[in-house]
């Protein structure tokens, strides 16, 4: 709880001097390398109220969004299907502090030189909204600011960079772990890369996200540490699966296997929370399995690039994508749970 408390006032920065910190935050010697985090005190911890854009209203943008509300922000947002722009706008009635765009194009017109957030599905989705005649690109104008938060690939990033710069915009990719409820409840982390001067002024609004936010270099190093991470856990959530599958056959308890697991060296919120569903059979979407399949294929395409193997992890890969096969994709990912304990 203390950390939480301390880590929500704080950002981290790869490759800062470390400054004065509680010395529950002091980083060791081993950790001064070129990807440690470094933490320094935000110099804008105190949330300040503005008026932000926010494109995306899906999954993770709905609760993002409700917690820029919450902290004072208004709000003019954009999404595909607009049922979910009213019902926030039901939600927040005060004339001005919900208004809904036509368009990306306007929700980036309207805002100015204020902060953009865009929390779209998949590189596909992200580019055409980003493209479009009247998308996210079409709005850009000297002084805008663009934070995608969306786990794409390092290339889409970088791409959208590029041309938010060639137009006299500024860029920062701000992709999150933590799912669903994180989201609704601004507990998100913020791995971040790019214009370091708009993650300094993005702070309040992500301190308000999220519990913790690190700038970690040019954009796609952000990007980077989210693949790293969901790789991860994707891998994890397949040995999960796999071990109540051998336990089942072996004739051993499930739910002592999770009790188990809870109470030793690999004890954690993941297995804590899912373990229980898997047992019940219950994926109730939090993180769609459709994505988490999408960031697997991204972190194995980094391992190639940088050549490094990862077997588990290109394991865990064909679980996913056999549950995607069986018609799994809108479940939870935890759905991986189905191929494995037929
Ligand atoms: P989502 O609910 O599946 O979709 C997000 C948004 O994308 C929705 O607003 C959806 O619009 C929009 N969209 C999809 N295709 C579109 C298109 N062709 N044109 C315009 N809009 C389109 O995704 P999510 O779960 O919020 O995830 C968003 C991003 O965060 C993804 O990159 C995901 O990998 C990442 N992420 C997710 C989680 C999680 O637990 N869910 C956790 C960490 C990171 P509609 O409302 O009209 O469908």
């Amino acid at each position: 709880m203390l950390l939480l408390r301390y880590t929500t006032a704080f950002a981290f920065r790869s490759g800062s001097p470390p400054t004065t910190l509680p010395s529950i935050l002091r980083l060791r010697p081993h950790q001064r390398q070129r990807q440690t985090l470094r933490a320094l005190v935000s110099s804008s911890s105190t949330p300040s109220s503005s008026k932000v854009g926010f494109i995306g209203l899906g999954y993770m943008g709905a609760g993002m969004v409700r917690r820029l509300l919450e902290k004072g922000d208004d709000v003019i947002v954009w999404n595909r299907s607009v049922e979910k722009s009213e019902k926030l706008l039901s939600e927040y009635p005060v004339a001005g502090r919900v208004s809904i765009a036509t368009s990306p194009k306007q929700v980036l017109e309207e805002v100015g030189e204020g902060l953009t957030f865009s929390m779209l599905s998949t590189p596909a989705a992200a580019r055409e909204v980003f493209h479009a005649p009247n998308g996210i690109l079409a709005g850009i104008k000297k002084g805008s600011k663009l934070i995608d938060c969306a786990t794409l690939e390092v290339k889409d990033m970088q791409a959208f960079d590029s041309a938010v710069k060639v137009k006299g915009g500024s860029f920062l990719e701000a992709p999150v772990s933590g799912s669903k409820v994180p989201a609704e409840t601004g507990q998100l982390l913020f791995l971040t890369g790019g214009n370091e001067e708009v993650f300094e002024e993005a702070m309040p609004h992500l301190s308000a996200m999220g519990k913790a936010s690190f700038f970690l270099g040019d954009t796609g190093k952000g990007t980077e540490m989210k693949l790293v991470v969901n790789m991860i856990m994707a891998t994890m959530m397949s040995s999960l699966s796999e071990g109540l599958a051998l336990a089942d056959k072996a004739n051993l308890s499930t739910e002592d296997v999770v009790k188990v697991l809870s109470l030793g060296a690999m004890a954690n919120p993941l297995f804590n929370l899912k373990g229980p569903k898997i047992i019940k059979d219950d994926h109730t979407v939090n993180f769609p399995l459709k994505h988490a399949q999408k960031d697997l294929a991204f972190a194995l395409a980094l391992a190639e690039k940088v050549g490094v193997e990862v077997p588990a992890a290109a394991a865990a890969n064909e679980g996913y994508v056999a549950a995607l096969e069986q018609g799994e994709g809108e479940k939870d990912f935890s759905a991986v749970a189905r191929v494995v304990m037929k």
